[in-house]
């Protein structure tokens, strides 16, 4: 009879599926192991090119690379949407297909969830969804005068520091266009600092860096509906002429369904990234790793990617019969663009001590050198 070749299967094409695809492919052959991915979209984007589509110094187009490059590594790729996760009798079913597996990695992402704030939809723009980039573009371009709200309606979500580099980079196209002046950009959070994940002493730097380019930053505003040309928080209002929302982020339904997360919740997961199904891993951001009680791993791709990571070593070495007690890091640094031609790096060692070590660099020409980079590396190695 001929060998049984063990099945991975991968819920989803993005930093987390495509880091453990590559990790385990990277180890092990054809021969040892059959790697599928699956993901509705056929592209993969870095989160971060959406904030240069909005500058208008990238397109959608040269911003992605096709996850039908997978083949090159012997990796199948099934680009369908991924309906039901049957843990008891190891089944997924997609589109078309039903499939079976040896080792399940669940890396399905947090969806936006525009919908749980009344009137968002009808009067917002939301800043985190692709397909609405360019026309956030447009309609800066557009503007002579007036009020940016850029509102962040959920916690927690993904990359924190982006929606400050959004203000910055918006800052610099109104800096541009010669019409700082004459528009207002306003910065409203739900929580009481800039960055709780980073610690006081970043958010204050973060602060400062805004303030700095009169970006006015309103703290512990949650958020309870919108209105034409209004924000309605708990106990105030706010005025806009633009609105750009980072929506509240939820689980994909089929992880309800599936019973690995509580309504509203992630799948709860260590530094093991196991769940309680023997052989089923979930990494990224469609997880919640706690560290403290107060602290969780940040949703960002540096971290779904080392999630990736341990969970493939942990697969590689169980295929091998070998013992493995890889666990994920932790570490890791997200980039802040100063719309200066500038970025800084926050460095971040979620594991290092009681509560995570964060360092915020200095801002230089170099590290947005790097952050090109980050996404240059991540199409070459993985697609
Ligand atoms: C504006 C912005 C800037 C960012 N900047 C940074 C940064 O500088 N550094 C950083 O580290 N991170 C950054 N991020 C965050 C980063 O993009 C995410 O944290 C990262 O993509 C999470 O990886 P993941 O693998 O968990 O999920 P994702 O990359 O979201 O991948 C999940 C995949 O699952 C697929 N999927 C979901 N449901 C289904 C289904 N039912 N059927 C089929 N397929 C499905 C999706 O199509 C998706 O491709 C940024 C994000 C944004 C929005």
């Amino acid at each position: 009879m001929p060998e049984h070749i063990p099945h991975v299967l991968i819920l989803g094409g993005g930093f987390g599926g495509l880091a453990a695809a590559n990790e385990i492919r990277n180890s092990l052959s054809s021969s040892q192991v059959k790697i599928t991915v699956v993901d509705k979209k056929n592209w993969f984007m870095v989160g971060f090119a959406k904030l240069w589509i909005i500058k208008g110094t990238r397109t959608f187009e040269n911003s992605t690379a096709l996850l039908s490059g997978l083949s090159k590594k012997d990796i199948d790729f099934l680009n369908e949407e991924i309906l039901t996760i049957d843990l008891e009798n190891k089944n997924v079913k997609t589109t078309t297909q039903n499939l079976s597996y040896d080792f399940l990695i669940i890396a399905m992402g947090a969806q936006l969830a525009p919908q749980k704030i009344p009137g968002l939809i009808e009067n917002g723009m939301n800043l985190y969804d692709y397909k609405e980039s360019r026309a956030i573009h447009d309609k800066i371009k557009k503007m002579k005068s007036g009020n940016i709200a850029i509102s962040i309606m959920g916690m927690p979500y993904k990359c924190p520091p982006a929606p400050f580099e959004a203000s910055l980079i918006i800052d610099s196209m109104l800096r541009e266009a010669e019409i700082r002046d004459s528009v207002q950009i306003h910065f409203y959070s739900p929580a009481p600092i800039t960055l709780p994940a980073a610690g006081p002493e970043i958010s204050k730097q973060i602060l400062d860096l805004i303030n700095s380019e009169k970006i006015i930053f309103h703290n512990s505003c949650k958020i309870k509906s919108v209105e034409p040309n209004k924000l309605i928080f708990q106990d105030s209002e706010a005025d806009f002429d633009l609105l750009l929302a980072v929506p509240p982020h939820v689980a994909p339904d089929i992880i309800y369904e599936s019973g690995l997360a509580e309504e509203n919740n992630f799948i709860p997961i260590d530094r093991d990234c196991k769940t309680p199904y023997e052989n089923v891993y979930a990494v990224g951001d469609v997880t919640t790793l706690k560290i403290t009680d107060t602290f969780s791993v940040p949703k960002a791709g540096v971290f779904a990617e080392g999630e990736g990571q341990t969970v493939a070593k942990r697969i590689i070495s169980k295929i091998q019969s070998k013992e493995d007690s890889t666990l994920f890091d932790g570490k890791g640094g997200c980039f802040i663009e100063s719309g200066r031609d500038t970025a800084s790096v926050i460095e971040i060692d979620m594991f290092s001590g009681p509560v995570p070590s964060t360092k915020l660099t200095e801002s230089t020409s170099e590290h947005l050198d790097e952050k090109l980079q980050f996404e240059k590396d991540r199409f070459s190695k993985w697609l």
